[in-house]
C-alpha cells in the first residue's frame, strides 16, 4: 500500500492552473501522490516555460489530454473551447482513469474538478470514485451558478443567457451589485460565444451536484454573505505559494524575475505595480493611453507587457516611450507576481482584478487600482472598492477608453489617501490568520484531507 493517489483537473487557463498546483502541492505535504490533468496544449506552455526554481516535485505527475480543438485554434474563444472540452475531454478523461487504475499500485482515490469542469466529476462518479470541487475564484460565483436557472425563470436573461434588460441585481444585500450587461458569459465576445459559454455553465452548476465536497480559494471574511448563501462551499484560502516561502508553479510564461532586483532599488512602498493576468488585451488606442498615464505618474512603475497584450503588434509603445522612462519604468513579459506583490517597495496594484490577483494583493495589504477586464473580474471589483475599500476603480471616457489623465488622477488619490493602505494592511492581517495553524481555513482544509484519507 503507497500513498493515497487524488487526481486534480484544473480548467485550462493560468488563473486555474496556478491555484490547482498550489492545492496539489499541500496534498503532496500531507502524502498524497497527485496525478495533475492538463489540456496538451497548456501542458506544452508549461513545459516550456519551466525555470529552474518550478519545481513541482516527484509527487506530481503532469499529464495531458487533448482539448478538442485543433493546434492553431483560439483558445481565448471562450465558447469554442467550452464546445472543444465538452466534446472531447470526458472520454480522454475516463480513458486515462482506467489506463493509471489498470497499472499503477496507487489507484485513483479522489477526483478533484475545477469548479468549471463539472464533468469530470460525473467521470468520476459513473467510477465510484470519491470526488470534490476546488473553486479557484470567488466564492460569490459559486452562488451566481447555483442562481442560473433562476436568472431564466425570473426573466432576467433568456435561454440563451441573452440579458432581457439591462439591470442591476444583487446576489445578497451586501454584496456588490452585478450588471446583467456584465455576467460573466455576457462578455465573452459574440452572440455565438455568449451562447456556447452560457449552455456549458448552466450544464456545469448541474454537474457540480454530484461533488462529495466543495471548497474554494477565499475565506469566510472576505465574503461572509456568499459563504451563507452557499452553505455547503467551504473555504480553504487564501493557498498561495508565498505561505510556504515557495514559488508558485505551473506558468504559461517565463518568468524574468530580474524585475525583483529592480525592486531592491526602489524606495520604499514606491513603485506601482501595473499587471493584467493572462487574458487581457488591449488595442493600439487604450494601449497607448496607459503608456501615457505612467509617464504623467511620474513614478517608479513596473509593468507585466505579455507578448500578447496588445493587438498593436511591435511598435505599440509611443514613439521615444522607452527611453523617457527608462530611470524609472521596468517593462518585463511575466512577473514572479506573488513575490512583486511581498515587495516593500511596491506601493499599489493597477490590476485587472481576476481573483488570484485579487488575494495576492490582499495577502500583502497592497491598495488596488481595478481596470477589469471580463468575466467575474467586474463584480471582484466591486469587492475590492465597495465592500472592502481597499481600492478605487477606473473610469472610462464616453467612447469607453480609460485616459491617461485618469490613471493619474486615481493613482495619486490612492496613495494620497493613507486610508487606503491602511485599511489594506487591515484585511492582510485577517486574511492571514485564516491560513494559520487554527484558522477557518487551514482547519477546513485539515478536515477536507481528512475526508480524502477516510
Ligand atoms: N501572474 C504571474 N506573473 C505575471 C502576471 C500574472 O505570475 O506577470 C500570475 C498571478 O500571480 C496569478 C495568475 O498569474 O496567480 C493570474 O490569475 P488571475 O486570476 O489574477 O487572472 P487571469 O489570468 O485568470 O485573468
Amino acid at each position: 500500500m503507497g500513498s493515497l493517489h487524488v487526481l486534480v483537473m484544473p480548467f485550462p487557463a493560468q488563473g486555474h492552473v496556478i491555484p490547482f498546483m498550489e492545492l496539489s502541492q499541500n496534498l503532496v505535504k500531507h502524502g498524497f501522490k497527485v496525478t495533475f490533468v492538463n489540456t496538451d496544449f497548456s501542458q506544452e506552455r508549461i513545459v516550456k516555460s519551466f525555470t529552474g526554481k518550478d519545481n513541482v516535485g516527484d509527487q506530481i505527475r503532469l499529464v495531458s489530454i487533448p482539448d478538442g480543438l485543433e493546434a492553431w485554434e483560439d483558445r481565448n474563444d471562450m465558447g469554442k473551447s467550452c464546445e472543444g472540452i465538452v466534446r472531447v475531454m470526458p472520454k480522454k478523461l475516463e480513458e486515462l482513469m482506467q489506463e493509471i487504475n489498470g497499472r499503477d499500485d496507487n489507484k485513483i482515490t479522489c477526483v478533484i474538478a475545477d469548479g468549471n469542469m463539472g464533468w469530470a466529476l460525473e467521470v468520476a462518479e459513473k467510477m465510484g470514485i470519491k470526488r470534490a470541487v476546488f473553486l479557484p475564484a470567488a466564492a460569490a460565483m459559486m452562488v451566481l451558478a447555483y442562481r442560473m436557472q433562476k436568472l431564466i425563470d425570473d426573466g432576467i436573461v433568456d435561454n440563451d443567457g441573452t440579458p432581457i434588460k439591462n439591470q442591476n441585481f444583487q446576489l445578497s444585500p451586501n454584496m456588490p451589485p452585478i450588471n446583467t450587461a456584465n455576467l460573466p458569459w455576457a462578455c465573452m465576445g459574440d452572440s455565438t460565444a455568449q451562447r456556447l459559454v452560457f449552455k456549458y455553465l448552466l450544464r456545469n452548476s448541474i454537474s457540480i451536484t454530484v461533488a462529495d465536497w466543495l471548497i474554494c480559494n477565499s475565506t469566510y471574511d472576505l465574503e461572509p454573505e456568499a459563504f451563507t448563501l452557499a452553505q455547503t462551499l467551504l473555504p480553504v484560502g487564501p493557498l498561495l505559494a508565498s505561505n510556504r516561502q515557495a514559488n508558485t508553479a505551473g506558468h504559461f510564461w517565463s518568468e524574468d524575475s530580474t524585475c525583483l532586483e529592480w525592486l531592491d532599488q526602489q524606495p520604499a512602498c514606491s513603485v506601482i505595480y501595473v499587471a493584467f493576468g493572462s487574458f487581457t488585451v488591449f488595442d493600439k488606442a487604450q494601449f497607448r493611453e496607459l503608456t501615457l498615464g505612467l509617464e504623467l505618474c511620474n513614478r517608479p512603475f513596473l509593468w507585466v507587457v505579455r507578448p500578447d497584450i496588445t493587438t498593436g503588434a511591435n511598435d505599440a509603445y509611443p514613439e521615444g516611450f522607452q527611453e523617457r522612462v527608462s530611470t524609472r519604468g521596468l517593462m518585463v513579459g511575466w512577473a514572479p507576481q506573488q513575490k512583486v506583490l511581498s515587495h516593500p517597495s511596491v506601493a499599489c496594484f493597477l490590476s485587472h482584478c481576476g481573483w488570484n490577483s485579487v488575494l495576492e494583493g490582499v495577502s500583502n495589504g497592497v491598495p488596488f487600482l481595478c481596470w477589469p477586464y471580463f468575466a467575474d473580474q467586474i463584480f471582484n471589483q466591486g469587492y475590492i472598492c465597495d465592500v472592502w475599500r481597499v481600492g478605487l476603480g477606473l473610469n472610462p471616457d464616453e467612447r469607453g477608453v480609460i485616459l491617461g489623465e485618469e490613471i493619474k488622477n486615481k493613482v495619486d488619490e490612492l496613495l494620497i489617501d493613507e486610508k487606503f493602505k491602511a485599511r489594506a494592511m487591515e484585511l492582510k492581517e485577517m486574511t492571514a490568520l485564516n491560513v494559520k495553524e487554527g484558522g477557518k481555513s487551514h482547519n477546513n482544509l485539515k478536515n477536507f484531507i481528512e475526508w480524502i484519507k477516510s
